[in-house]
């Protein structure tokens, strides 16, 4: 019989729901447990795909080219679960399907409801991407928090589904926070009654995760354990760590959040393994140095907008044994910045990464200038490749107008443009090289030497390319194409000549990145600003 863990949230949004139902994953595998992770977003946009990262963070591309919420990223880096479009389902998916069929007249004359139509869809979802990778246990992450009027749907499917496979094959874990108000005192009274909205639809908790400030004591677990029916063991304390977030499975597993689990599953496990992820933790707390990465670019000040990116560059760092410190430049203030140097100079490395539109791109461009002349490690990435073409072509290759036509669509050097075909194409939603593809490295590229094969296979998410008509030009300059997509077709990866360590790419390596396996780009990458700092 498969087994089913749904995570929902209470009392209020960001308390990283992500991270706990990714936890869960891990301590499940640590168990030897095949998982699956599933994630649904209750807005009615049928894929992240055209959501700006101001909204909800970067976009998350998968192999098969979904376009998710970057939870999936989360599920990724913390558990072997499947991650296509299958395990991201969103309410405008769900109701995408129904109204299709009930316009095909499948619903043979019934009048097509909430429940019990889109509750089936929501369900039939859940076992469908369930099913990949024949997983043991599937664990649904449902997004919003509780009493949300999206979510509605959602929770109702999660308490029908425990009702219709028996709740012995139904965990559900409810995170809430704990807030500690007027100095040191922890008020339990928000997951009380997040506990109760929960009930009031027909779901009991099984497993509390509370979020706070500080670990819970004793009597604070006791008091929640009483008001929420939920058993003293199974209320668990998911307190704020000052270290990295791949020790979150460790502070669960400690206070016997997966025998809970287990047990409630009625599964047979093996004792758990968590060696691969306490030695993640041993290495990030005991770093040999630290390097310093410059991010250029234009999202800068939101966290989550590069979440993949940052967590490589961790995993760069714990390839190396070295904490690797971001510092956030804006590309826009290095356009009005006086001194350039002055900025680019505190940093060991830059990394110019993905993104969409004209705003900021003359500030990377600038950055990229200054570390191609200043021999600084750059590493670019899907957009920030563009950018290092762009710079080449004005600078070195003396196409002083040389731009991408996606910024400057009658500029007189388009180095960068649309291929011939998608031009007329105006459907933003579709007209992009999405997921995975494969490309060929050079021999004696950097880029060959960071990944040790000639053939390699990266998710993409871009709709503009090296021009064809343009490469030879940029080649004859020096430009070094280290990569290409099969039969030599279109440029993947770029280096410049005589330069300590550079290469831009233009898929996105930050996807496949795993503490546990950091990405030989992000350690080569890493590796280089090392040495450059030493
Ligand atoms: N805007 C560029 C393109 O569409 C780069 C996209 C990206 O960085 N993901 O090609």
């Amino acid at each position: 019989m498969k087994k089913y863990v749904f995570v929902t949230g209470g009392v209020c949004s960001s308390l990283g729901k992500g991270l706990a139902a990714a936890s869960i994953g891990t301590l499940l595998e640590c168990h030897g447990l095949r998982v699956c992770m599933v994630k649904i977003d209750p807005y009615l946009n049928v894929d992240a795909g055209t959501m700006s990262p101001y909204q909800h963070g970067e976009v998350y591309v998968t192999d098969d080219g979904a376009e998710t919420d970057l939870d999936l990223g989360n599920y990724y880096r913390f558990t072997s679960s499947p991650v296509s479009r299958k395990q991201s389902i969103t309410t405008g998916q769900v109701y995408q399907e129904v109204i299709r069929k009930e316009r095909e007249g499948q619903y043979l004359g019934k009048t097509v409801q909430v429940i019990p139509h889109i509750t089936d869809e929501i369900k039939r979802r859940i076992v469908v991407a369930g099913n990949d990778n024949d997983a043991e246990v599937t664990v649904i992450e449902i997004g919003g928090t509780v009493g949300d009027m999206e979510s509605v749907p959602f929770l109702e499917a999660a308490r029908q589904f425990g009702h219709d496979v028996g709740r012995d094959n139904v965990v559900f874990v409810h995170l809430t926070l704990v807030p500690m108000v007027a100095g040191e005192e922890f008020k339990t009274k928000p997951t009380q009654h997040s506990a109760k909205a929960l009930r009031e639809i027909g779901i009991q908790p099984d497993v509390l995760l509370c979020r706070s400030a500080k670990p819970l004591d004793e009597e604070m677990k006791r008091k929640i354990s009483l008001f929420t029916n939920v058993h003293r063991d199974a209320v668990i304390s998911a307190y704020d760590i000052d270290g990295t977030i791949y020790e979150i499975p460790l502070v669960y597993g400690n206070q016997g959040f997966d025998e809970i689990v287990l047990k409630k599953l009625e599964l047979d496990y093996k004792e758990a393994d968590k060696s691969r992820w306490e030695n993640v933790v041993e290495i990030y707390s005991n770093p040999k140095d630290t390097v310093k990465i410059g991010m250029v670019g234009k999202y800068i000040n939101l966290n989550d907008s590069y979440k993949s990116i940052n967590e490589a560059l961790i995993h760069g760092g714990i390839a190396n044994q070295v904490t690797v410190e971001i510092v956030r430049i804006d590309s826009e203030d290095l356009e009005k910045a006086e001194d350039i140097g002055a900025v680019l100079s505190q940093v060991d490395g830059i990394l110019i990464p993905g993104g969409f539109g004209k705003r900021g791109i003359e500030g990377m461009i600038l950055a990229a200038g200054w570390a191609r002349e200043n021999n600084l490690p750059t590493l670019g990435i899907c957009l920030g490749m563009q950018i290092m073409t762009i710079e080449y072509a004005r600078n070195v290759a003396g196409m002083k107008d040389a731009n991408s036509t996606e910024f400057v669509p009658e500029c007189e050097a388009p180095v960068i443009s649309l291929l011939e075909e998608q031009t007329d194409v105006k459907d933003y939603g579709g007209t992009m090289r999405l997921g995975l593809s494969e490309s060929h490295l050079k021999d004696g590229s950097l880029i060959r030497e960071c990944y040790g094969e000639p053939l390699i296979h990266e998710r993409h998410r871009h709709r503009y390319e090296v021009s064809v008509k343009y490469r030879e030009i940029l080649e004859e300059s020096g430009l070094i194409v280290g990569g290409t997509t099969p039969g030599n077709q279109l440029v993947e990866s770029v280096q410049w000549p005589d330069h300590c360590w550079s290469t831009g790419v233009q898929f996105h390596p930050e996807f496949t990145s795993k503490p546990t396996e950091p990405h030989p780009l992000f350690a080569g990458f890493i590796k280089g600003a090392l040495e450059n700092k030493e």
